[in-house]
């Protein structure tokens, strides 16, 4: 079923899925089971137990790497399942790393609180300026971390000009493309090692399961260790978020598109809006990464955008109170609008102003959306 030239929307339809049981379902059923039988003679099958391998998520991992241009692809319990996994494989107790200055709350929390006690040091760097990750790297510099765009900021990282940098020093890259998505960006492409995906947000998109994935072309180097992160780290995607992932990646590349193309007419109206400050945006022209964003993703700027709320972090909290479509909660990714005061869930690590507020484009229609807007700002 699977051929490198389909477009991504018949690959999100049916890659990964083999249609060879006898009953003839044209959609695959929940493996739920966790134990395999073996064959009368005592062999070993296919599969064995769920930790290790599962139907339905080899279903889901093959048609991640279809979406993605990987080799491989391994899914996880979570995007920070998926972090720590690449993380753990890749590094040794003494390591340098080099982390966005802006980066996911949680990365930047898991290396702090968990990797330094294996000896992990790290620096931080604005990526959006190669220079600046240059002047951080040193000798015993063993792997960079990009997100771009990045959460809760938008910053565009030129991901070309950071692979260079690290290539000939034999540094790892691995690249956070949960905002863009296949769809819009292609990290793997441009030589980056390995791309994470939190597929919690877009890829399940209707906010109702938890999940990550891992996915490299470098299967040799890469695959052993990391499927032993998986599989022995045990913090595997089930059964059945696995049917659920798969089932949402069908629908996946339109419901990004809309999502996206809301997020750019939303975008340009709170731009003009008296009652905003500021928004972050890479779509629009006067954004900084503006001209990255534009070179390095195809076809939109994802459907996450922040903006300040003049009149501090009351006024913020406030307007996200009067909305009536969008709901004020944390994530992203889903079918439904939110808004979030990010401040108040960075934990231990906050980069947002206290009165910047994030906002997920889902798939109303934009006029409703502008609607409850023009209202919730006054
Ligand atoms: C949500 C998110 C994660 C973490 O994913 P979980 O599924 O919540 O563990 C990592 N990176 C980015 C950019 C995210 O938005």
């Amino acid at each position: 079923m699977e051929n490198a030239q389909q477009h991504i929307e018949t690959l999100a339809v049916h890659a990964g899925y083999t249609h060879d049981l006898p009953s003839g379902d044209v959609t695959p059923p929940i493996h739920l089971s966790t134990t395999f039988a073996r064959q009368p003679d005592g062999t070993l099958g296919d599969y064995v137990y769920t930790r290790t391998h599962n139907p339905n998520r080899q279903a889901v991992e093959q048609k991640l790497a279809a979406l993605e241009g990987a080799a491989l692809a391994l899914a996880f319990s979570s995007g920070m399942a998926a972090i720590k996994a690449v993380l753990e494989t890749v590094l040794a107790p003494g390591d340098h790393i080099v982390l966005p200055d802006d980066c996911y709350h949680g990365t930047r929390a898991l290396v702090s609180e968990l990797l330094s006690r294996w000896g992990i040091t790290w620096s931080l760097a604005d990526m959006s300026d190669p220079a600046q990750v240059a002047a951080v790297l040193r000798p015993d510099t063993r792997l960079v971390w990009m997100e771009t765009p990045s959460n809760p900021l938008l910053k565009v990282t030129d991901l070309t000009a950071i692979v260079a940098l690290c290539r000939p020093r034999q540094m790892i890259t691995v690249c956070d493309s949960t905002f863009a998505t296949p769809l819009l960006q292609r990290p793997l492409d441009l030589g980056v090692d390995v791309v994470i995906h939190a597929a919690t947000k877009f890829f399940g998109g209707h906010s109702d399961l938890l999940g990550g994935v891992l996915m490299t072309r470098q299967a040799e180097r890469f695959g052993p260790g990391l499927m032993a992160a998986q599989r022995t780290g045990g913090a595997v995607l089930s059964p059945f978020d696995s049917w659920l992932l798969y089932r949402s990646l069908a629908t996946f590349p339109l419901r990004f598109r809309a999502q996206c193309a809301t997020a750019e007419v939303v975008a340009a109206y709170l731009a003009t809006h008296p009652a905003i400050e500021r928004v972050y945006y890479p779509g629009l022209p006067d954004h900084p990464g503006h001209e990255i964003a534009s070179r390095q993703m195809q076809g939109g700027y994802g459907s996450i955008l922040s903006v300040l709320v003049r009149g501090g972090q009351e006024a913020a909290m406030q307007f996200c109170g009067r909305l009536r479509v969008f709901r004020h909660a944390t994530s992203l990714g889903g079918v439904e609008s939110l808004v979030e005061h990010r401040r108040s869930v960075e934990g231990a690590y906050p980069i947002s102003p206290d009165h910047l507020i994030r906002i997920s484009i889902g798939l109303e229609h934009p006029e409703d959306l502008l609607e409850d807007l023009r209202v919730a700002l006054g």
